[in-house]
């Protein structure tokens, strides 16, 4: 299959040469001609896969063949659960259609609102946005989108997890009943059924990698330890294993925070990433991580989607997720376009039943290692799981441990630390 194929224009096949790319990927060879056509879409794709030019290019094509958007007026809409995303989506958006007659802009929270304004007056074709500021926007009588042709959720499944539906709900009713909508979602709980049902008009249905499945080229490792030793095991295996770019996923901004601070004191370069951080401090981190500078980037697992970071060597589990699909985004991070990666958790006693509920959902069981010198305490007896809502007090002083028992995770209502919104 080749990119010539799918009806793309000549210039959106110029700008795919120069972005490197070769043959389409599997999500971009079924969505390309779907939206060309015109279809609603559906699909499950994570990040990594090539879903922004799945959606993207024949996004650009149709666009270029009506006409331009008028001052306040936005013609397509990509919604964006974070900044990261929003920025990253942006950036290609805006390469994919470098040699078109087509205004792209990029609006998010946690910077000034300016620039975002003055672009707004001169209307945009394509507008990629997180749902918080564009309501801002919107409700001061900024933006206008009862002209939009096209509409795009991605992922769909981590703006409801981040409590985005209402502000979604209400940009809804602001769009003209008759446009294009494409829905972009790792996975599909019945919460995003609901919202495509309600949203999409006779769906193409697209699927690239079955849902829920780890990529096999990742090797996957847990390290069993105790809780307080995890620190100490995750530096001795940086120093003594050599890994040079290592992303770490804590439960908590809290927790990342104090482990990049820990990791630096021990000369291994490290930085948190997470929302609490202001735009530029996560540029920055993202830009040195990414340069090689920075050996370690420690990240919340809301602040890593959406970092456009692929083909990482390591990727360590510092924490468990309590979700188990956050599980299988993280290491999506590794051994991706045919490398080897490697996906490192450190297991502590507390975090039996999240392991047994990851394993459940990849279907395999993990390998299980003990680093000579971080062997675990026999003896140890399971605490309940921080959620990081406490600040300063002592490690779960307000709860009582059952002893010999782990919490158990709430499966249904997806409990994370406080959101991080865009
Ligand atoms: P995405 O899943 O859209 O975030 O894309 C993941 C990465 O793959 C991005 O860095 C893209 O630039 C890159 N990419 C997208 N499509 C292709 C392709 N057909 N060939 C090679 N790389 C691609």
């Amino acid at each position: 299959m080749d990119f010539s194929e799918l009806g793309l224009s000549a210039e959106l096949l110029d700008a795919i040469n120069a972005e490197g790319y070769s043959t389409p990927t599997p999500i971009q060879a079924q969505a390309i001609p779907a939206v060309l056509e015109g279809h609603d879409l559906l699909a499950s794709a994570q990040t990594g896969t090539g879903k922004t030019a799945g959606f993207g290019l024949p996004l650009l094509q149709r666009l270029a063949s009506g006409k331009r958007a008028a001052s306040r007026q936005v013609r397509a809409l990509v919604l964006a659960p974070t900044r990261e995303l929003a920025a990253q989506v942006g950036k290609n958006i805006a390469a994919y259609g470098a040699k078109l007659p087509l205004r792209t802009q990029v609006i998010f929270g946690g910077v000034g609102q300016n620039p975002q304004v003055e672009a707004l007056k001169r209307g945009v074709d394509v507008l990629i946005a997180t749902p918080g500021r564009l309501l801002d926007l919107q409700q001061q009588g900024h933006v206008d989108l009862s002209r939009l042709e096209v509409l795009v959720l991605d992922e769909a499944d981590r703006m409801l997890d981040m409590g985005f539906i209402h502000d979604i709900k209400r940009l809804l009713r602001l769009m003209p009943p008759k446009r294009q909508n494409l829905l972009f979602s790792a996975t599909f709980s019945n919460d995003i059924q609901a919202l495509a049902k309600q949203l999409l008009h006779e769906p193409k249905l697209i699927e690239v990698a079955p849902r829920n499945t780890t990529a096999e080229k990742v090797e996957q490792i847990v390290y069993q330890v105790d809780r307080d030793k995890k620190r100490d095991l995750l530096a001795h295996l940086i120093e003594t294993q050599k890994w040079y770019q290592v992303l770490v996923f804590t439960r908590t901004k809290h927790g990342a925070n104090r482990l990049a601070e820990q990791l630096s004191k021990r000369s291994i370069p490290a930085m948190a990433i997470h929302g609490n951080k202001s735009q530029g401090a996560r540029t920055r981190a993202l830009g040195a991580f990414k340069s090689g500078e920075l050996q370690v980037l420690v990240a919340t697992d809301i602040a890593a989607r959406g970092l456009d970071i692929h083909q990482l060597p390591h990727v360590v589990n510092f924490d468990l997720p309590n979700v188990a699909e956050d599980y299988v985004h993280r290491i999506g991070r590794t051994g991706r376009a045919g490398s080897q990666g490697e996906a490192i958790s450190l297991v502590c006693i507390d975090e039996a039943q999240l392991l047994k509920n990851i394993e459940r959902l990849i279907k395999s069981s993990l390998e299980r290692r003990i680093e000579p010198g971080f062997e675990p305490d026999p003896n140890a007896v399971a605490q309940p799981i921080e959620n990081g809502r406490r600040s300063g007090s002592p490690r779960n002083a307000s709860r009582t441990a059952k002893p010999g028992r782990t919490r158990k995770p709430r499966p249904r209502n997806r409990q994370r630390s406080s959101p991080e919104r865009g």
